[in-house]
């Protein structure tokens, strides 16, 4: 079948092709419909040093991905051909303090689909029954792909109520432009979300915040102001991984506020911790999705209204993924969708 490989241990990816993956008892064989380049891709394919520490040459990439089952293991009642699948991309090991207490997103011994073992940029993906989220058949395919990244925002944006809240959100990626929009979704009073790029923040209007700041015009003091806030935000949410985005959130927060942290930081940081301490902060690491309450949540949160299709701003054969990366790479793309329906 063919499959956007890393197959050399040098920048770039090549479609080639590989053997179709075999099926265990408990797994089932899902036929690629659509998959979301994700940011966690584009570092593979420029070989930067986590990658090199990370991946083994060769795998296929992918993790966001949506398809069609089209056989399932012999131990597998519950799923069928003709479902339309996406996949939770972190494998857990089942047998962990966590695993076993059914606290599985917490699993000590977590690997990644396209990371650590092949993913889904490919024809087909052979996936555990334990990792299918089952949508309903008319679901939006290219929303059912990207539910991946979709749950890191729900995850920590869900992770602090927010009704009546002011929220601040510091990086308008896709994530934390689904997180602005789940947020306001659940009620929150203020979503103020910044960035340094201006093509992101105006995605990020078109999804309906209440203010999108470029943090190099405006302080976020400055913005409280205009907002007639008085005490700071009640939740923040660092979906930036940039240490100064990180330290205007902590001066910015109400006493007793909350922090759910998401963004990947290249290295370490130092923060006044004297202003955590003092302002009572709650901060909160957030990694992947909770299986599945996270995924119920996404589900439901579609069915009642939120749309977060406009975070999608271009679509390519898989056959241009290379045109995909490149749109990824200048920074200005939203969500980026390959469609493998024609091979
Ligand atoms: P992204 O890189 O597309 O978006 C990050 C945004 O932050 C960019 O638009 C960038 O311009 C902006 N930014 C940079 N400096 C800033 C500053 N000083 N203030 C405000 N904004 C600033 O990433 P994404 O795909 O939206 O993901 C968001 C973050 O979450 C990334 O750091 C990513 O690595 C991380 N992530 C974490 C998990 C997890 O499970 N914890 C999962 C996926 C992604
Ligand atoms: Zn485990």
């Amino acid at each position: 079948m063919k499959a956007i490989v890393k197959s050399k241990a040098e920048p770039g990816l090549w479609l080639e092709y590989v053997p179709e993956p075999e099926i265990g008892i408990n797994d089932v064989l899902i036929k690629i419909k659509k998959t979301g380049i994700c940011g966690t891709d584009l570092h593979i394919y420029n070989w930067d040093a986590w990658a090199q520490s990370t991946i083994k040459v060769p795998t296929v990439l992918g993790h966001e991905l949506a398809g069609e089952i089209v056989e399932v293991g012999s131990n597998v009642n519950d799923f069928h051909a003709g479902d339309i699948v996406s996949v939770e991309g972190h494998l857990v090991c089942g047998r962990c303090r966590n695993c076993l207490a059914g606290r599985r997103y917490k699993c000590a011994n977590t690997l990644g689909f396209g990371v650590n073992t092949d993913g889904g940029f490919a024809e087909y993906i052979a996936v555990p029954m334990t990792n299918i989220w089952k949508h309903d058949p008319d679901v939006n395919l290219d929303v059912a792909a990207i539910f991946d990244p979709f749950g890191n925002a729900v995850h920590t944006a869900l992770a602090f109520e927010v009704f009546g809240e002011d929220v601040l959100i510091t990086g308008a990626g896709p994530i934390g432009i689904m997180a602005a929009a789940v947020a306001k979704h659940a009620g929150a009073r203020h979503v103020v979300i910044t960035d340094v790029n201006p093509k992101r923040l105006d995605l990020a209007r078109k999804l309906g915040v209440t203010y999108a700041v470029d943090v190099r015009d405006k302080s976020i003091a400055d913005i409280q102001k205009e907002l007639g806030m008085k005490e700071g935000f009640d939740v923040g949410m660092e979906m930036s991984g940039s240490p100064s985005a990180f330290r205007d959130m902590i001066a910015n927060m109400t006493h007793g506020g909350n922090v759910a942290f998401l963004g990947i930081p290249s290295d370490e940081f130092a923060i006044n911790w004297k202003t955590v301490i003092f302002n009572m902060l709650t901060i909160k690491g957030i990694y992947g999705r909770e299986m599945y309450e996270t995924w119920y949540q996404m589900s439901v949160l579609l069915e009642s209204g939120l749309d977060i299709e406009p975070v999608i701003t271009h679509r390519f054969s898989y056959k241009d993924f290379e045109k995909g990366f490149e749109v990824m790479h200048d920074g200005n793309s939203g969500k980026v969708i390959l469609d493998w329906s024609e091979i």
